[in-house]
């Protein structure tokens, strides 16, 4: 009893001390993907490598080692929270194990070389400046999986286990084959239906102060809280928990797209929600990064797609519009404002598309990935692959490789993450719905009142998002197992309607 007591002040003050650096890694990060000048950005990346490797050093230390390893044996004697954590390094023990200090160093090395030739690659469009570090990436991942000492039945499980834990290839073939199987017929018969959908007025100029000013107004309206939170512009958005008093939201501004930054900043905004809402406890017990990619992905996208792209909400949102930007949408009513904002259309960029063939961009991620992971598929062909799928998929076909494979930041980091979107979807339909028997969410959204919403997302679904397994976290909230049917039926109601679809 008392050796455990021992060993769990050890663990807490040396996770204590490796939190000191990892928040600095953190501030380093979001201001290399902020402000920091692009001569810059290497030494950046140097400085975050170190840090990260000392905060690293001190949680594989072999004293580190034995006694969160005896923490676990004896978990019993510990209180539930303790018991989580105990859990939750044993499982980082596990997974890390066989990485020395040198080759971790090494992968810092690599991700923050290949973020660099990444941006300059995309800003070129020229894929060749990136393939490189692709092929580093891809080694490096393929290294780390061998390292484990878990087996997996294939390469690809132990990345998509890293981000949805206890999920498998099978899990995803099976979730995405059901996607399929009601999407594309959708999809078919949205493009062959003859409803005019008014976008025109999507594209118009807005100007960014006044975008700024709407950014603010959102984010106060869900309930971001601005004295523990901050907000500026990137490349590629994304949202960095800090601590638990300080959770960073970035944007892009386009002056001919309003659009994507309303979106963004409700997106960006619903994960800071979960940074800012997430039982205290958590932070003092060291589990506050527990939770699943797919989980955090499920909160940012019901508060992006299920609530505000809602009709009600939109009938909330339109008169606001009117007032931050009047004279431009001055002609614009509140039912093509909905339609306009809801329009599907199949298009290039994942991060601009609609809530339907979003999923499609997903599936062709997820079957690069594959490809690129089991089979090894050659990183001189994959824009080909790449150009090929979006042409089946959605019938288009990038004329760049900026608009192509070059989009996305994810893959100077690593592969495995992309499917977590798809998945988050489907369990914020499901805990919508259980939602919807206990809130009157459309009233809610058409009044523009969130704190009731907000209340039950605490409630339900952030209260055990760092303690409970995704398969146990959506069935402890919704009382049913995983499944895509809430998700596929929601967009086949909402897009019939929106298309006078038989
Ligand atoms: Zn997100």
């Amino acid at each position: 009893m008392i050796e455990t007591q021992k060993a769990l002040a050890f663990v807490r003050n040396s996770l204590q001390e490796a939190e000191q650096y990892q928040h600095a890694c953190h501030v380093l990060n979001y201001d290399l993907e902020t402000i920091c000048p692009p001569k810059g950005m290497e030494e950046q990346g140097e400085v975050n490598a170190f840090l990260s490797n000392q905060a690293f050093k001190i949680v594989k230390s072999s004293r580190f080692i034995k006694e969160e390893e005896y923490l676990y044996e004896h978990r019993n004697e510990l209180e539930p929270l303790d018991q989580l954590m105990a859990q939750a390094l044993h499982r980082d023990y596990l997974r890390s194990k066989n990485i020395t200090p040198a080759f971790n160093k090494k992968i810092s090395l690599i991700f923050n070389k290949s973020f660099v030739d990444w941006v300059n690659a995309k800003q070129a469009s020229d894929y060749s400046l990136f393939a490189p570090s692709l092929k580093k990436v891809r080694d490096v991942d393929l290294k780390i999986i061998s390292l484990r000492d878990q087996k997996y039945a294939l390469p690809y499980d132990a990345l998509v286990d890293e981000y949805e834990r206890g999920m498998t290839c099978a899990d995803l073939d099976k979730f995405f084959n059901a996607c399929k199987e009601t999407l594309i017929p959708l999809l078919k018969k949205i493009t062959a239906s003859d409803k005019k959908i008014r976008t025109d007025f999507l594209s118009r100029k807005v100007p960014l102060e006044r975008q700024k000013a709407f950014s603010d107004y959102l984010l106060k309206l869900i309930g971001f809280d601005f004295t523990r939170g901050a907000i500026t512009t990137t490349e590629h958005p994304f949202t960095d928990g800090l601590g638990r008093n300080d959770a960073r939201v970035t944007t892009h501004y386009y002056e001919n797209n309003f659009i994507s930054n309303l979106f963004t900043v409700i997106h960006e905004g619903g994960h800071a929600l979960f940074e800012q809402n997430q039982p205290g406890e958590d932070y003092d017990h060291f589990i506050h990064d527990n939770i699943s990619y797919g989980m955090h992905e499920s909160i940012s996208r019901f508060y992006e797609n299920r609530l505000a792209r809602s009709r009600s909400f939109i009938s909330f949102l339109y008169p606001k519009i009117q007032e931050f930007f009047g004279d431009i949408f001055a002609d614009v009513s509140e039912e093509e404002m909905y339609e306009g904002i809801n329009a599907v259309e199949p298009s290039l960029i994942r991060t601009e598309a609609d809530e339907l063939t979003y999923t499609f961009h997903i599936i062709i991620r997820y079957e690069m990935e594959k490809l690129i992971i089991n089979e090894k598929a050659p990183i001189n062909k994959l824009p080909k692959l790449w150009n090929q799928k979006y042409e089946e998929y959605l019938g288009i076909k990038p004329k760049t490789a900026k608009e192509g494979i070059l989009q996305d930041v994810h893959w100077s980091s690593g592969f495995g993450y992309f499917t977590t979107y798809a998945i988050g979807n489907a369990y914020n339909a499901m805990y919508l719905n259980k939602m919807k028997e206990e809130l009157d969410v459309e009233k809610l959204l058409s009044i523009g009142n969130f704190a009731p919403i907000d209340s039950w997302m605490k409630e339900h679904v952030f209260a055990t998002a760092n303690r409970l397994p995704p398969k146990e976290w959506i069935k402890g909230i919704t009382g049913r197992e995983f499944t895509p049917d809430d998700f596929l039926t929601y967009l086949v109601d909402k897009y019939s309607a929106l298309y006078n679809l038989k």
